[in-house]
């Protein structure tokens, strides 16, 4: 592509990147208000058997599956980059955007990746041991392969920047609290899409009220968010803290680490292993970390049935005392792999919550309708799609539009 006729790099499309600890999904999103993906894919399964490989577009005319072996993140990473670069070529692309799971105390807004937030991000790496090192891979790994191209990062963290101290502070002692230690908070790109879409479907004043985000996918949150602004969030000063996920164990009896160190010699390298791919739904039913897997068997299985009613009345009972946190509850929103999908785990996340206003309306809970509560229901609980892609492409258009790529700053 010659100078003259390459269109402007801020014409150029978006390529979002969003990389979890086995997984690594991305989209392109030409320019369009609002941005509108024209093709996604992931990588899944890394570092695990069996790495696969897919993309498609939105209609599904173009698609491609594929097995590439057992990759671990350098290999998928360099994978992903060689498709790319023949699929797309580097010179069609207008910047890429970074979901950055930990920005650490100092990094909320959006922001071009330059080199003193590199060793920033390179400092603070051992804040997310799954996800960071892996991030950083691949913003050098595209610095390398495409140093002229402009990479921005997005916090999932920046979301609950604004969480009161009494919410923020752990209990431990204070020093660690000036070495950074202290609740983060994630899933923050989904619940700033959660919040956006809220204001949109419902009105501003919902979107004010007080508020339940449930993120329920493989990894699991929930946010109690006020006047807009999150106040508190069941995650922590890692992802696998608060409810039970797929793998992860969420909140548990730090004692744990002593016992298992006296009785199993445990390290904390394979305390970290067990609380992060070892338990949660995986841990409790002993077969699967997939929630459907375990719905299916739960009549069968007392281990599963034990797994799926545990994960339902821990989320439960966050709901509860975020409600308290909030002094009452307006609206509850569904959204992730299961929240999104399963009428019955929606039905029995809330069964006994009618004390809080919560009326569910099983006909719309079954056809999974964005309202899901009765007309009655002193608390709307809706269901709203997931989305994290989207906002990291409107916010590096944005940064696109106010002319950072004249910056040299900008440049790698
Ligand atoms: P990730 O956090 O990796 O993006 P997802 O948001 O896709 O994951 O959520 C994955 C979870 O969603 C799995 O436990 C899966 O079983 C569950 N899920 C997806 N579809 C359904 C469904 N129709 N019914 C119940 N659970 C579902």
């Amino acid at each position: 592509m010659t100078a003259k006729s390459a269109p402007a790099q801020d014409r150029l499309p978006v390529l979002t990147l969003n990389g979890g600890s086995s997984s690594i999904k991305f989209a392109l999103y030409p320019r369009s208000n609002p941005p509108k993906r024209s093709l996604q894919g992931k990588i899944d399964r890394i570092g695990l058997s069996g790495t696969s490989f897919a993309f498609h577009d939105p209609a599904g005319n173009q698609h491609e599956t594929r097995n590439i072996a057992d990759s671990d993140h350098a290999a998928a990473s360099r994978f992903l980059l060689d498709w790319l670069e023949r699929r797309i070529g580097f010179d069609a692309l207008g910047a890429i955007g970074h979901r950055i799971v930990n920005g650490g105390a100092r990094h909320h807004e959006p922001q071009p990746i330059t080199g003193a937030l590199l060793d920033e991000l390179r400092r603070i790496s051992a804040y997310a041991p799954e996800h960071l090192p892996a991030e950083i891979a691949m913003i050098d790994l595209f610095r390398e392969r495409a140093p002229r191209l402009p990479q921005m990062a997005c916090f999932d963290t920046a979301f609950h920047r604004h969480m009161p101290r009494v919410a923020k502070i752990l209990p431990i002692p204070r020093r660690y609290q000036s070495a950074g230690v202290e609740r983060y908070g994630f899933h923050g790109l989904s619940y700033t899409h959660l919040m956006e879409e809220l204001a949109r479907a419902a009105g501003a004043k919902a979107a004010l009220g007080k508020v339940v985000l449930a993120h329920l996918g493989n990894g699991a949150s929930l946010a109690a968010v006020r006047d807009g602004k999150g106040i508190d969030t069941s995650m922590g000063f890692t992802p696998a803290a608060g409810v039970p996920m797929s793998t992860r164990s969420g909140d548990l009896d730090p004692g744990l680490v002593a016992y298992f160190a006296q009785t199993e010699n445990m390290t904390a390298q394979q305390f970290h292993k067990m609380v992060n791919h070892e338990s949660g739904l995986l841990g409790v039913s002993e077969t699967s970390s997939d929630l459907r897997d375990l719905q299916q068997k739960e009549d069968t299985d007392i281990r599963a049935a034990e797994a799926v009613a545990m994960f339902c009345y821990q989320i439960r009972k966050t709901i509860g005392a975020f409600a308290a946190a909030l002094g009452g509850l307006d609206t509850l929103v569904f959204t992730g792999g299961i929240g999104e999908n399963s009428a019955e785990i929606r039905s029995r996340i809330c069964e006994g919550l009618d004390f809080l206003g919560i009326g569910f309306d099983e006909m719309r809970n079954a056809a999974s309708e964005p309202v899901v509560s009765a007309d009655v229901s002193r608390v709307t609980v809706r269901i709203i799609p997931a989305d994290e892609d989207i906002v990291i492409a409107k916010a590096v258009f944005a940064l696109l539009d106010a002319n950072a790529i004249l910056q040299p700053i900008l440049r790698p």
